[in-house]
């Protein structure tokens, strides 16, 4: 068994990133401050619980018009299927902190190929039309 992470500020921050951080969780609505703690940012990259093989990092943390519900934009790195692309209305409990520093932005031949993809994507879409 692996020791659990620690998702302390103090631990992953610099000393003067420490308060003003503090600040910006404490100024979230509450259900977003939840989500931030069990998922914190500055712990820099995440896994999918059901396909840890991949890296993502968390974009923002989106609060739904109904004020409890919390999701999650992340981008997927350069180890994902699909590097470079943001993805939107993540439920948080799909993620788990991982923070090995190993997000890396897609490359430029990644995202010409991800471009090319969802070219196609959109393609087929317009035949089905
Ligand atoms: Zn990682």
């Amino acid at each position: 068994m692996s020791e659990p992470l620690d998702l302390s500020m103090e631990k992953w921050l610099p000393e003067e990133q420490v308060e003003p951080s503090k600040a910006w969780v404490e100024g979230r609505p509450l259900p977003v401050q939840a989500v931030i703690l069990k998922l914190p940012p500055w712990v820099g990259c995440f896994r999918y619980v059901d396909r840890p093989d991949s890296h993502y990092r968390i974009h923002s943390y989106d609060e739904h018009k109904d004020g409890r519900t919390v999701s999650l934009t992340i981008i997927h790195g350069r180890d994902s299927h699909l590097p470079g692309v943001a993805a939107f209305g993540i439920p948080p409990e799909h993620l788990e902190p991982c923070g090995c520093g190993n997000w890396e932005p897609p490359t430029k031949d990644q995202i010409d190929v991800t471009r090319e993809e969802i070219e196609a994507i959109k393609e087929k879409g317009d035949m089905n039309e």
